[in-house]
């Protein structure tokens, strides 16, 4: 079968829905943790599983150079190698070639992009046609296009060229994808344009044209002001077919998730929870803030008054504070289970203020703590 996506409410631009595939239903709008090397860090498919997560986003990059895409392809997968039965999105490895190797160990031709591993200094190539064999043998549910991605601020030049070249590639890895056969697999095409409006327009028209199972919005979330990211998410979206998945790539921090949703994004991703978490910065409903503060030295309270993750049930800020600040393996973890279980909680949240059209009241409340 190939992936729907049925909207089941709405709130103004905003949408809750089902997403359907081969594999069984997510429930949008949806946060996706970010598994970069197999795992999301510190965190195993069990905890995953523990949490509610739906989908999880593995990157290529990492995972193509190791432990290489064929080991995990004999051994079942992600979903076999990482023992996960939920939903599995991988991206095309363009982003992460782009921004870890910048300047000259990057050469981009209109066959592909040829790179220097960040491993090893070995030289690898991808290309959008490579892009879909190994996200195939990966056995992402969703895979995406391999795209370029500018850095923003870009010059019209820049964005431009990003755009077109995301065009063409976009073509191969469509016929690529459908030359395999695989129609429990589905596959996303990306728009690119920075937040110039008439490119993002075109960018969006070209995919479109080609047609994908779901539309991604590439190039943002990347330093642009947020006014700027919204005005752009504004202009595009409009766009996109109503009734097919809208994944904003990169974003996922609170304020951000409730503002795109309230656009009309269905999915996102980002390193930020997970990040944040190993740094101390805890996510909460009075804003974020740093457990290695003083004051959090013999605080006997939760992470979060109100949370009710497994964390927050048992131990005391004093507790984690300590085995963060002597370096306890054991502190990044919980620390991670708490801020994953309080954003996918969030966007449970928004999801349920979509239903019931008080999507307002969760605006204001996240605004008054993150904005
Ligand atoms: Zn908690």
């Amino acid at each position: 079968m190939t992936l729907s996506l049925e909207l089941t409410a709405r709130e103004g631009l905003a949408r809750a829905g089902v997403i359907r595939t081969a594999r069984g239903e997510i429930r949008t709008p949806c946060f996706m943790p970010v598994g970069t090397r197999g795992a999301v860090r510190t965190l195993s498919s069990a905890d995953l599983a523990d949490l509610g997560v739906q989908i999880v986003l593995g990157n290529t990059y990492h995972l193509m150079l190791k432990p290489g895409a064929e080991v995990i392809g004999r051994l079942g997968g992600l979903h076999g190698f990482t023992d996960w039965s939920g939903h599995v999105l991988t991206d095309s490895g363009g982003y992460q070639v782009f921004s870890l190797e910048p300047g000259g160990n990057v050469a981009l031709d209109d066959g592909g992009v040829t790179f220097r591993s960040t491993y090893d200094g070995g030289t690898h190539r991808l290309t959008p046609e490579s892009a879909v064999e190994i996200q195939t043998l990966l056995g992402a549910d969703i895979q995406m296009v391999l795209d370029v991605c500018a850095p923003l601020p870009s010059s019209r030049e820049v964005l431009r060229s990003a755009v077109d070249r995301t065009a063409a590639w976009a073509t191969r890895a469509r016929a690529t994808f459908l030359a395999q056969e695989r129609p429990e697999l589905s596959q996303f095409g990306i728009v690119q344009g920075g937040t110039d409006g008439p490119l993002r327009q075109e960018s969006a028209e070209r995919t479109l044209a080609i047609g994908f199972d779901g539309y991604a919005l590439g190039g943002l979330s990347v330093g642009e002001s947020r006014d700027a990211m919204l005005a752009t998410l504004a202009a595009t979206l409009p766009l996109l077919p109503e009734h097919q998945p809208r994944y904003l790539m990169g974003l996922g921090d609170p304020l951000g998730i409730v503002e795109a949703v309230a656009l009309g994004i269905d999915l996102f991703d980002c390193v930020l929870p997970t990040r944040f978490a190993r740094h101390g910065t805890i996510l909460s409903g009075e804003g974020r803030y740093n457990l290695k503060r003083a004051e959090n030295t013999s605080a006997d309270r939760p992470l979060d008054d109100e949370c009710a993750c497994p964390v927050c049930a048992r131990w005391s800020r004093a507790y984690l504070r300590h085995l963060l600040v002597v370096d306890e393996p054991t502190a990044p973890r919980l620390l991670t289970l708490h801020n994953v279980w309080w954003t996918l909680r969030l966007v449970e949240e928004v999801r349920a203020a979509v239903e019931g059209g008080s999507l307002e009241g969760v605006r204001s409340r996240i605004t008054a703590a993150y904005g």
